[in-house]
């Protein structure tokens, strides 16, 4: 497939470089000239203009940074710029609305097209191994599935058009209120004087088990190797759980959705994130 790629930072660059990798021919744009050049060193074609990247493409897919920027990226520069038969992926996460909103005049203008935004981080979009939870119709999902393969694990058809959005954060709510629960136990045992390791060992195979403290244990040198014992560098950076967090309080917002835990998890983030915003989502522990 010949298939243009918009987006090349952290995770669209290792995305694109994967969608070579398994033999598709990749027509890449991105604002930044460092992030092109890049792209061209793992066999991607480049372009300076994003419509000029769209013209002939079997497939667009783009990953960006927030719901305006995509926005104005599929009205400016690939609906009416891209084949009529093309189909069409964004893979950022963004607002639910956005999302229904720019797939609606995709679809008005005759493309088919997905939200399919992504679990896992920098190194699963390296690796090819990241979770795509994909919205829209079956034709639409069918088509991008081929696209995705490339990239991800596993892709899974959430619902229509803005279910992927929808998964994402819901997903992302309940990590951020797993993790400061799974802080707060560690944390009140170690003052309790229990020996945090053996607190990790009891609590991992018994009704604490959850992916926060098995996979994730927030404490370094406690549990599994983990950001915490790199100083909290790396992993999933606290600014990035802040914007999931606040496109979560602004869907239940929008469905009058009861998120007593989600918001105090919001609310927790936001502070924490003034000052750490570039330490691993983890390092709230340290608050604690
Ligand atoms: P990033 O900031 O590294 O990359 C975004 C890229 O988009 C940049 O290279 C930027 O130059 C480019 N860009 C911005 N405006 C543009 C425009 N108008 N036209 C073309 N290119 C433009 O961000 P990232 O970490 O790669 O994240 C991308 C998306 O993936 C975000 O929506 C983020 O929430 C989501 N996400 C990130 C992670 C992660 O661990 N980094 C994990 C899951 C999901």
């Amino acid at each position: 497939m010949k298939i243009a790629f918009i987006g090349l930072g952290n995770m669209g660059g290792g995305m694109a470089a994967n969608l070579v990798k398994a033999g598709h021919s990749v027509n890449a744009f991105d604002l930044s000239e460092e992030a092109l050049a890049a792209a061209k060193g793992n066999g991607c074609e480049t372009f300076t203009d994003a419509a000029e990247a769209c013209a002939g493409v079997d497939a667009v897919v783009t990953m960006l940074p927030n719901g305006a920027i995509v926005k104005s990226v599929y009205e400016g520069s690939v609906i009416g710029k891209a084949p009529a038969g093309a189909v069409l992926l964004d893979c950022s996460t963004i607002d639910v609305a956005t999302a229904k909103d720019v797939i609606a005049k995709a679809e008005g203008a005759g493309y088919d097209m997905v939200d399919a935004p992504v679990s896992g981080g920098i190194a699963a979009a390296n690796g090819g191994t990241l979770t795509f939870m994909v919205g829209g119709t079956d034709k639409a999902f069918a088509r991008a599935e081929e696209v995705l393969k490339a990239m991800g694990k596993a892709v899974i058809h959430a619902g229509d058009a803005g279910a992927g959005q929808t998964a994402k954060i819901c997903n992302n709510m309940l990590l951020a209120i797993t993790m400061i629960g799974t802080a707060e136990a560690m944390t009140m045992a170690k003052k309790l004087g229990l020996d945090p390791q053996k607190f990790y060992e009891i609590s991992s195979q018994s009704s604490g088990y959850n992916w926060s403290l098995n996979a994730y244990t927030p404490l370094p040198g406690v549990g599994v190797e983990s950001p915490a014992d790199k100083n909290y560098q790396g992993g999933f950076a606290t600014a990035l759980m802040l914007k999931d967090l606040r496109l979560a309080m602004e869907a239940a917002g929008s469905v009058h959705a009861t998120t007593v835990l989600g918001s105090t998890a919001a609310e927790l983030y936001e502070k924490f994130a003034e000052d750490n915003g570039g330490l691993d989502f983890s390092a709230i522990i340290k608050t604690l």
